[in-house]
């Protein structure tokens, strides 16, 4: 094992995939080293095999080892955006959190705790979900970080509502509202994109907007382009520490069929990657990819997307704050 301090070395990489063959050995997220192995890393990718949150299909526990197998084929150099994701510095596996599936404010609490202790060995943070409740401890743990912080929220759903089924307040339609109230957030600077589909109410998108969170719907994309849509959230984010949460609902369920409340109209992959792409120069700190339930999945499709996704925030990270000098 590496010792801590020693940022000096070359990151350790990949798995040489022209020496080992991509589909041996235990899976880590793109045969990343795990943290353990080297002591401590720049990003740590972090599992939480969580769905006691959901409202709908549940399945989202098994979404990190899902994206985990989803993102073997992944390659180091990202020629699109100019990045190596995994070496410009030190990325890391750093497992999954063990929490409890029986109570969600245990769960939330032992999520918390694992995060904040990851933060002891690696900067940044970025989470494979697991249902989007895993949001609400992560940005309590990003925040002890990095103060209140820019959202910038993808997904088919507000994930702002109050409560479910007469008084549930933790759940995966309602960690940002409970963020929120928690004051995690710059409001200022908090954004969801690609919303769509129905609302409990016509009353849903003004109740966002008085909890102060910006609004880039779903249309957003054939309206005005992808790069009017990521010019509109750098805009918005501006200079501020931003926690990007990437729900895999965000795409039309051809091109995530496997998640737990999916909704018609939605983006495709290729709009969801060049969207990220277009967010070059703002200052992510971390973040999450969650909803991914692969026993509604066929052939990766999912699995895979959300590699990707992981991919770009990885590349976000390269060019940001996280870049060594
Ligand atoms: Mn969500
Ligand atoms: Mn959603």
């Amino acid at each position: 094992m590496r010792g801590v301090g020693d940022e000096d070395q070359e990151p350790i990489g990949q798995v040489d995939a022209l020496a080992v063959p991509r589909f041996a050995r235990p899976d880590t997220f793109a045969r990343l080293p795990t943290l353990e192995q080297v002591g401590r890393a720049a990003v740590a990718m972090l599992g939480v095999p969580f769905d006691s949150g959901v409202v709908y299909r549940p399945g989202a526990r098994f979404g990190p080892a899902a994206i985990r197998a989803g993102s073997k084929l992944l390659r180091p150099y990202n020629a699109w955006t100019g990045t190596l994701p995994f070496n410009s510095r030190q990325v890391a596996d750093a497992g999954d959190v063990a929490c409890t599936p029986f109570s969600i404010e245990q769960a939330i609490g032992e999520i918390e705790r694992t995060a904040t202790a990851t933060y002891q060995r690696a900067t940044h943070l970025v989470a494979l979900g697991g249902d989007h409740t895993i949001a609400l401890p992560l940005l309590r743990a990003a925040a002890a970080q990095f103060g209140p912080l820019a959202l910038l929220h993808f997904d088919a759903h507000l994930d702002t509502w109050d409560t479910y089924f007469g008084g549930a307040r933790y759940t995966h339609g309602t960690p940002f509202r409970r963020a929120a109230e928690e004051g995690l957030l710059d409001l200022t600077r908090a954004v969801h994109v690609g919303t769509r589909g129905p609302q409990f109410s016509d009353d849903d998108l003004a109740a966002d907007a008085r909890l102060g969170f910006h609004l880039v719907d779903g249309r957003a994309i054939d309206e005005r382009g992808a790069a009017a849509v990521a010019a509109e959230v750098r805009e918005r984010v501006g200079e501020a520490a931003v926690y990007l949460s990437f729900d895999i609902d965000l795409l039309d369920p051809a091109f995530a069929p496997g998640t737990g409340t999916p909704e018609a109209g939605g983006w495709s992959s290729r709009e969801a990657i060049t969207v990220l792409r277009g967010l070059k120069g703002i200052r992510l700190i971390g973040g999450d990819v969650v909803e991914v339930a692969p026993a509604y999945d066929h052939a990766e499709i999912t699995a895979i997307a959300a590699a990707h996704v992981v991919y770009e925030l990885l590349g976000l990270l390269a060019l940001g704050p996280a870049a060594r000098s």
